[in-house]
């Protein structure tokens, strides 16, 4: 077996005893989470599940999604987490369009089906040998659905080869070591938690302690009491951490970085982690390319702050004209969607991934991302991407979130409109706000429009949903 699924194996061979997952007062050892593995290997076989077959998760983080997925793997099947947070239509629609044959599901998520269904709560197994079944690197290993943020989220095949090579990349940029404690409080069916943290953890055999959801309080409290070194969150849970009453009087000496990745990163956010003698590291990426694409090192990251670091170790990413789409080929990158020949075609060109985002990239080589292209608007002939506004409202004080899109305008074709969430206090006027982005962007960049809203519509992986921002009036 050259997967995924022979990992846990391979590490329990070497330190059986060590802490492997950390869930609530629970923990297991590499050798108790193999034996779980290979006995519910043995029960998806017993019920017909082989080499390519598709087996769902849905639920939040729980470490029967750990053993599901190589258990699936162990099979040479196909894993495919789903979000939780999605409708009962959205699910099936996901169900049916993966052709799942098995569905391992949280009691909370019981709307849906597939052939056979098993709650998570019941997982046991069956006893039987060691399995070694034929799997090839490009053997596909996971359908992630993307976040959906700009439409219907889109079925991702990831083969057992691109994430490899992408633990390999992450590896090269993080220096997991096998004494790493990693806190995974983002969603697992995110390729980000997923790739960056659970899977690069495993293989050096290091200790995943995992949060059943996203939770700054309870975050603050595992990092001091189970000495987190690592974590990896976008910018709205870093956001959320530094507004916690905690975050004064937490004991962070046992980080030696936190990640950022999925999302803009404001400038004024990094420094907060920096005042606190973190290093705060960076990476572009995507759901299609398994999914780190470019990385800032944490060694590097003071000099660079704001940047998404350079091309990962063994991958090609490149900009279509300065500032321009950023398009990456490599040993990561998906082959394809699912069952999906036309968004498949539409995504490659010359054998390149085409991102849809926008970077420019300066004299050091470094990558700065944009915004997505379906996000910038023109205003007055001028590009204005949304992300650079919102970094800069983030700035203000009194500002929790922020996001920004182009509406149209007969004067200047298009301007911004600013949605706000204010921080606890006093909420700001729309004319403070303006105030503070005069001494900051140019002219044309400053939203014509504030509005103040209670939260932000944002996607499982916690990304602003700006689509539904459009439809508001
Ligand atoms: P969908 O493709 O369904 O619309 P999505 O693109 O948000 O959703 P993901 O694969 O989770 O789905 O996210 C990848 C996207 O996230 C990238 O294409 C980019 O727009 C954004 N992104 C990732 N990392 C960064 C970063 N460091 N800075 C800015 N944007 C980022
Ligand atoms: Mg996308």
């Amino acid at each position: 077996n050259r997967g995924l699924g022979s990992w846990p194996a391979r590490r329990a061979a070497i330190s059986p005893d060590r802490v492997a997952l950390v869930f609530g007062d629970d923990s297991w050892s590499y050798a108790e989470l193999r034996d779980r593995i290979t006995r519910l290997a043995h029960r998806l076989r017993g019920i017909g599940v082989g080499r390519g077959d598709r087996v769902a998760y849905l639920g939040p983080n729980h470490p029967a999604l750990v053993e599901t997925l190589f258990a699936t793997h162990l099979l040479g099947a196909v894993f495919v987490p789903l979000n939780f947070r999605l409708t009962a239509a959205e699910v099936r629609y996901q169900l049916d369009h993966s052709g799942a044959r098995v569905l391992i599901r949280a009691p909370e998520c019981a709307v849906v089906q597939a052939p056979t269904t098993i709650a998570l709560t019941d997982l046991s197994g069956i006893d039987g040998p060691p399995l070694d079944i034929d799997v090839e690197l490009d053997d596909p290993a996971f359908i992630l659905y993307t976040s959906g943020t700009t439409g219907r989220p889109k079925g991702a095949v990831l083969t057992h080869g691109n994430v490899i090579w992408n633990t390999y990349n992450l590896l090269v940029g993080v220096d997991v070591a096998g004494d790493e404690v990693t806190l995974i409080g983002a969603p697992l069916f995110h390729v980000a938690a997923l790739n960056q943290c659970l899977l690069p953890t495993i293989l050096k055999g290091g200790r995943c302690v995992i949060m059943p959801s996203w939770n700054p309080e309870q975050a603050l409290d595992l990092i001091e009491s189970r000495r987190v070194t690592w974590m990896f969150g976008v910018a709205a849970m870093f956001a959320a951490l530094t507004q916690s009453p905690r975050w004064p009087h937490t004991d962070l000496s046992s980080l030696r970085c936190v990640m950022s990745g999925g999302a803009a990163v404001p400038p004024a956010l990094i420094r907060a982690y920096q005042e606190r003698g973190l290093t705060f590291c960076q990476g572009y990426g995507m759901t299609e390319t398994a999914p780190g694409a470019t990385f800032l090192e944490a060694r590097e990251s003071l000099d660079h702050v704001g940047s998404a670091g350079v091309p990962v170790f063994f991958t090609e990413v490149r900009v279509d004209g300065n500032p321009g789409e950023v398009l990456v080929r490599g040993p990561n990158v998906t082959p394809g969607y699912w069952n999906d020949p036309a968004a498949t075609a539409d995504a490659f060109t010359d054998g390149w991934l085409r991102t849809g985002d926008m970077a420019s990239v300066d004299a050091a080589g470094h990558f700065h991302i944009l915004d997505r292209l379906k996000d910038m608007y023109i205003s007055g002939g001028e590009n204005v991407y949304p992300a650079e506004v919102e970094a800069a409202l983030f700035t203000h004080p009194a500002v929790a979130e922020a996001a920004v899109i182009g509406i149209p305008d007969e004067k200047w074709g298009e301007v911004g409109r600013a949605f706000i969430v204010s921080a606890a206090g006093s909420p700001p006027t729309a004319g403070q706000l303006r105030d503070h982005l005069v001494e900051r962007l140019a002219k044309y960049k400053i939203p014509a429009q504030f509005t103040f809203v209670d939260d932000l519509p944002r996607t499982g992986s916690n990304k602003v949903r700006k689509a539904d921002l459009r439809k508001l009036r």
